[in-house]
């Protein structure tokens, strides 16, 4: 039924989408009220001002045949297009083609932590902007073509504006990003080379993000996409990839926990969507599986709610090394509140000195260098195995989200040359390294 009324009003309505533009996503749905509405560059519900979420009439009836379409598709999120608000054409259209990054087998890590099952790290610093920001923007990009956006936008704590920036340029549009103004070299330079504007806020991410929705209500802000605003709907989306890419990963099976890092909370909540779709599809078995936010302790309004038992986060101010995950008023933290809970999972928090002792953990065991939002995620589990929380002879995947090539700030005090010595073997031998 939902298909009908949107098919029927695309045709009547100049601004509509053309039809096939999203694929199987047949509305946007209210995630409190469950009213429906038609796809659209909006996203809360006119009726209770909850957040909207694309809603999808999904392919039934042929998993065998539906998994052999996924896997004969293109390397990138785009084998996963029948499940995504796209077009079904859209591995031609011009995009960085993020995804199908590696899953890695971390033994040496497991042996360390005294993991006994099998432990993997999703590493998605290897997308094109070494980030997991680039999958939720390729999603987005398809929205704002769709409805006629010139200008692509975002608030960012730097990872987004640096997607942004590049997948603007490879799509043609114009962009203008905005990020505090006291954000990371690495994030700031890698915002801005793709050469589109990149604006510094003096103020931290919630006030960025303030400002951004100002400018959507505001003349000035016509025609723009913003992709984690106006077009975070479909934004979200791109998340799901992460869900599928680690099941069919690990041969169309759920892992039995997954570590996922927590800014606003929409990753974590749609690779939980994701991981449901793939069971009510019959794509993996149905079992159950265990979800866990990973914070840090600078700014934790999320696992601070989770420890005290509350239903309702309440905003910090951020102060942490972290600062891809600084964002203190988290728009999706009362649904990762529900997930972690229903799921079994938890929701955990370690401080600036344990995310660099994990960052180099993790480098040195598997020789993967992870931004501080991996070593957030990888000294969580540390400290879940530690306290029991998380089951050691289970399998884990532990989400990395970024690379440390852009927060070398973070590791470069207490990370440097063992010796600076004269080019000479006597040289050498006197600093004890021979
Ligand atoms: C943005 C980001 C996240 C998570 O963001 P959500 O807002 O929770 O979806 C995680 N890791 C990195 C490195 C990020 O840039
Ligand atoms: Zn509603």
């Amino acid at each position: 039924m939902a298909v009908q009324s949107v098919e029927s009003s695309t045709t009547s309505s100049t601004s509509a989408s053309p039809s096939g533009a999203f694929g199987p996503a047949v509305a946007l749905s209210c995630r409190e009220c469950g009213e429906r509405f038609e796809l659209g560059p909006i996203f809360a519900c006119e009726a209770c001002f909850g957040p909207l979420e694309v809603a999808y009439e999904l392919p039934a009836g042929d998993p065998e045949g539906l998994r052999r379409r996924i896997e004969a598709g293109p390397n990138s999120i785009w084998r996963y297009a029948p499940l995504l608000p796209v077009p079904a054409d859209v591995a031609d259209l011009p995009s960085l083609n993020p995804g199908f990054t590696k899953l890695v087998k971390a033994d040496n890590l497991a042996r360390e932590l005294g993991v006994t099952g099998e432990l993997h790290i999703k590493d998605d610093s290897g997308n094109p902007t070494h980030s997991f920001k680039d999958r939720v923007v390729a999603i987005a990009v398809q929205a704002a073509r769709t409805f006629g956006f010139t200008t692509l936008s975002c608030s960012s704590t730097g990872n987004l504006a640096g997607a942004v920036g590049a997948a603007a340029a490879r799509a043609g549009f114009r962009s203008c990003v905005f990020i505090p103004h006291d954000l990371e070299a690495g994030k700031v330079v890698m915002a801005a080379v793709y050469g589109g504007e990149l604006v510094g806020i003096e103020g931290t991410y919630d006030d960025v993000n303030r400002f951004c929705s100002e400018l959507i209500g505001d003349p000035a802000g016509e025609g723009w996409g913003f992709v984690n605003v106006n077009l975070r709907p479909y934004y979200g989306e791109g998340s799901k990839t992460l869900a599928y890419e680690i099941c069919e990963q690990l041969g169309w099976r759920l892992p039995d926990q997954i570590v996922i890092p927590i800014a606003s909370g929409s990753q974590l909540t749609k690779i939980d969507k994701g991981l449901k779709e793939l069971i009510a599809i019959g794509l993996v078995e149905d079992r159950p599986y265990k979800i866990f936010g990973a914070q840090a302790e600078g700014c934790s309004p999320v696992s601070t709610a989770y420890k005290a038992g509350h239903d309702v986060v309440r905003p910090q101010k951020p102060r942490t090394i972290a600062k891809s995950l600084a964002i203190g008023n988290p728009a999706d933290g009362p649904y990762v509140l529900d997930i972690a809970r229903r799921t079994g999972g938890a929701v955990e928090d370690v401080n600036d000195e344990q995310i660099v002792d994990a960052i180099k953990l993790l480098a040195r065991t598997e020789g993967i260098f992870a931004e501080t939002a991996g070593g957030v995620t990888v000294g969580v589990t540390k400290k879940l195995i530690e306290d029991g929380l998380l089951d050691p002879s289970l399998t884990t995947v532990v989400l990395n989200t970024g690379d440390g090539l852009k927060t070398l700030d973070a590791v470069a005090p207490t990370t440097g040359p063992s010796a600076i010595i004269r080019p000479t073997l006597d040289s050498f031998r006197e600093a004890g390294l021979a």
